[in-house]
């Protein structure tokens, strides 16, 4: 029971579970490749089955060794890649994703995303995703780094609200989207995936690891700051977290996360140290 309530449903009736592995910056470094390899198969040993890469990550490679990672067990994956925005429509858009097909391995992907707003027309991304969902290289679409206007626009178009869910920056030193954002899309029924939830990259991780609420509660479930911090991400059931990992042990760390059972007094504590926005603020990108 407790993990069914990990788990984020699309509008399609598939279900993620809601907490991931991100793959950015993986494929890049050879010393790594072996540590990398066996942190995703240990990660979708623990149930953890999205898999989030993108062309981009290492122009390929990182998508390169998600393929070899899952060669012999793509049933066990939910598979998650992005185009770029210059690639988004027309050709380029089915080119772009043969490529990615190619790499990793495999004849579909389960979800494939914009991965920001580009140029292209918005029009002629959703097209072009409803016919590679109609040629069966997809299972579904979404977008990423979509603020509230972009969202409004996004579904004021044909076939815009087969949208399947909105990749976005949200970690608990960074919690922007919770003012208009994140309500717009649960009433729109569309998933957030949260990423970069251990704060990678951002000024204030620092400030959240060291945090001494964050650590006073991590010390009370004899958990990590980063496990912490998933749970923390994933509370309402409507978002999943993509940490990336390098290393088993840190996925296995992650993973463990989803059993933990934050109190609503621990919720508000963090609320306290990092309080929700109540205003409008910026969407936060890397
Ligand atoms: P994360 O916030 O997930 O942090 C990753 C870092 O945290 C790595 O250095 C990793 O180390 C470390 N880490 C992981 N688990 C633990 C742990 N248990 N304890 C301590 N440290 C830990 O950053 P990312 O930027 O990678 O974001 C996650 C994913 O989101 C990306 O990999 C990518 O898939 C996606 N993303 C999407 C973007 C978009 O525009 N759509 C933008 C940015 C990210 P190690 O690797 O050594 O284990």
């Amino acid at each position: 029971a407790a993990l069914k309530q990990n788990v984020v449903e699309l509008k399609d009736g598939r279900e993620m579970r809601a907490l991931g592995q991100g793959t950015w910056r993986m494929g890049e470094d050879k010393s790594k490749h072996d540590a990398e390899v066996e942190a995703l198969r240990t990660g979708l040993d623990c149930g953890l089955h999205v898999i989030d890469t993108a062309e981009m990550y290492g122009e390929g490679e990182s998508e390169k060794l998600v393929g070899e990672a899952i060669q012999d067990r793509r049933e066990d994956v939910f598979l998650v890649s992005k185009v770029y925005p210059y690639n988004a429509y027309g050709d380029k858009l089915v080119s772009a994703c043969d490529a990615s097909l190619e790499r990793l391995g495999t004849d579909y992907l389960d979800l494939y995303l914009l991965h920001w707003r580009g140029d292209a027309p918005l029009e002629e991304t959703i097209q072009g995703m409803e016919q590679l969902k109609a040629d069966g290289k997809i299972r579904a679409w979404g977008v990423s780094n979509f603020d509230v206007d972009d969202m409004e626009e996004l579904l004021s178009l044909p076939n815009g609200d087969k949208c399947a869910v909105n990749q976005v920056l949200y970690h608990l030193g960074s919690r922007g989207i919770e003012y208009d954002l994140l309500p717009y899309l649960e009433e729109q029924g569309i998933p957030v995936m949260a990423y970069a939830p251990l704060a990678e990259g951002s000024d204030v991780k620092k400030d959240v690891f060291e945090n001494e609420t964050v650590n006073r509660i991590a010390e009370a479930y004899s958990a990590s700051v980063a496990q912490i911090l998933l749970a923390w991400t994933i509370r309402s059931g409507h978002v999943i977290a993509i940490p990336k990992a390098g290393q088993a042990e840190h996925v296995e760390e992650n993973a463990a996360a989803l059993l933990l059972d934050m109190s609503e007094e621990d919720f508000a504590a963090l609320d306290e140290a990092f309080p929700p926005p109540t205003t409008k603020q910026p969407l936060d990108v890397i």
